[in-house]
């Protein structure tokens, strides 16, 4: 089963990355492309875990976490920053604005899945399908 987990991250690359090292652990993520549309999509599935992309235009990963902590069904909801400038302005920015910690990037692959599954219970990590989890 696993946690339900949904990215908002504009960048393709990074959306693509985030995608297959979730899905080669046995997630299934949502992705979207821009914050307006990670907001419907948080209200509509209640995700337990959003991983947010800070820098976007229209819509940034601030706006976006404030729009999620206003509703209260999304309480429970875990919010990660998906964020390149992790330094110490932004982190207490980032804390500041209701988010749950934060990734940096660029992504490390090796180190992804357990930076990830930090921020969620352990009944909620997926069955991984391969052997070779690390
Ligand atoms: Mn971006």
């Amino acid at each position: 089963m696993g946690a339900r987990i949904l990215v908002i991250e504009d960048n393709p690359a990074n959306r693509m990355l985030v995608d297959y090292l979730l899905r080669a652990q046995g997630y299934e993520p949502l992705l979207v492309d821009n914050g307006a549309d990670g907001v419907a999509l948080a209200s509509e599935h209640r995700p337990d875990l959003i991983l947010l992309d800070i820098r976007m235009p229209g819509m940034d990963g601030y706006a976006v976490a404030a729009a999620v902590r206003e509703q209260a069904e999304l309480r429970s909801t875990k919010i990660v920053a998906l964020t390149a400038s992790a330094m110490l302005g932004d982190r207490e920015r980032i804390a500041a604005a209701g988010f749950d910690g934060y990734i940096q990037k660029p992504i490390d692959p090796e180190r992804f899945l357990s930076q990830v599954e930090a921020y969620l219970p352990v009944w909620e990590h997926a069955i991984q399908p391969k052997a070779e989890r690390r």
